[in-house]
């Protein structure tokens, strides 16, 4: 059989999983894909928006649900694209999020970290909201703690007001919070942010807070107390071109390392979110259009009905995450273009999506 000339970008929750259990339909579809030797026949990434996890523990936890080896250089999360931000990796970095923070900066190679609750130690008096953790005492100025140069937003954090206030501390104060400067500088320090999904679907009835309501937040508190923009060195996470364009590197780096030397021309990214799997898609699609370097040609959007996506949906969920009603905007820097949202194909799950692309690329598996 010929080496293939197509890749997948499959998105994880609602198209391969749902809670902790995975759809039938993927184990399907893998079966198709993956061939005796447990080796995959044509290349596959998965890309997911989630940022407050390990890109092993998330490789690990498909492996056990798909019941193949998934690499962790297969797992796309939506901080992955800062790897190619070299340029700040040496720099003293602020990190904002949960989970396993400083492991995942450390992973997408930034050397010198500091959370926001070191941050909120060195400096005690920063943190005033909750009257519960004020300092009880005023302590010393701290005057041997080096400056910050730069922002890292990985996820959403908990207790919005304190890295609310520690960030924009950073960015007024130029990363001396305990000095104090009479005018913000600005440009402001390169701040690099992940994922801008402003909601999410999950157990609830209505859709909850995702790390782009964080942002807003930031964003607009920052317009308000400055009187300027904030502005993004980097804004990653589907649909933002970056994420795709990192993907594409990887879809066609696998292709390499089994020795499968046809370019990687088509891609078909399957999603249930329209704002983010679909918009995306073909967002990457247009600039594929104009770009004159790189392999990939095409980048076709599959919307499958297995998660936040449902043909029938009706009531508030549905139209803030695609559905009918009123469009929902996006992200500030990213534009809205409504026409983005229709997908080339809308299928019921994951293996019809899969079926569909063989029959295209004429394969018979
Ligand atoms: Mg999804």
């Amino acid at each position: 059989m010929s080496p293939p000339t197509f890749g997948f970008l499959l998105d994880i929750d609602g198209v391969l999983v749902r809670g902790h259990q995975v759809i039938p339909a993927a184990r399907e579809a893998f079966r198709r894909l993956v061939d005796p030797q447990g080796q995959l026949r044509v290349p596959v990434v998965f890309v997911t928006n989630a940022g407050n996890v390990l890109q092993r523990s998330k490789a690990q936890e498909l492996s056990a649900l798909l019941g193949f080896q998934v690499e962790p250089d297969q797992v796309i999360l939506s901080h992955s694209p800062m790897k190619l931000f070299s340029q700040h990796h040496d720099k003293r970095m602020l990190v904002s999020g949960q989970g396993p923070l400083v492991e995942n900066a450390r992973a997408l190679g930034f050397k010198h970290v500091v959370t926001v609750d070191e941050l909120r130690a060195a400096f005690p008096v920063l943190d005033m909201v909750d009257l519960q953790r004020r300092p009880k005492t005023t302590p010393l100025p701290r005057n041997d703690f080096p400056a910050i140069e730069g922002v890292l937003l990985l996820g959403e954090p908990v207790r919005w007001e304190t890295s609310l206030q520690l960030i924009m501390d950073i960015l007024l104060s130029d990363g001396n919070p305990g000095t104090g400067l009479a005018t913000a500088p600005y440009p402001h320090l390169p701040v690099l942010a992940s994922n801008t999904d402003l909601l999410w679907m999950a157990e609830a009835k209505m859709p909850r807070f995702g790390h782009g309501t964080f942002l807003l937040c930031l964003e607009a508190v920052y317009r308000k107390v400055t009187g300027r923009e904030l502005c993004y060195a980097g804004l990653m996470g589907k649909p933002s071109l970056l994420t795709y364009q990192y993907a594409e590197g990887l879809l066609a780096r696998q292709a390499a390392r089994r020795g499968w030397a046809a370019p990687i021309r088509s891609l078909y990214a399957v999603g249930d979110n329209p704002m983010s799997d679909i918009y995306g898609a073909n967002l990457f699609h247009q600039h594929l259009q104009t770009r004159q370097e790189g392999a990939a040609r095409s980048c076709a959007a599959i919307l499958v009905c297995t998660g936040v996506y449902s043909p029938r949906a009706r009531g508030p969920a549905a139209p803030a995450l695609g559905g009918e009603g009123p469009p929902f905007h996006g992200h500030r820097d990213l534009g809205f273009n409504p026409g983005l949202l229709q997908a080339a194909h809308v299928v019921s799950d994951v293996h019809e999506a899969v079926r569909l692309v063989l029959g295209k690329e004429g394969w018979t598996l």
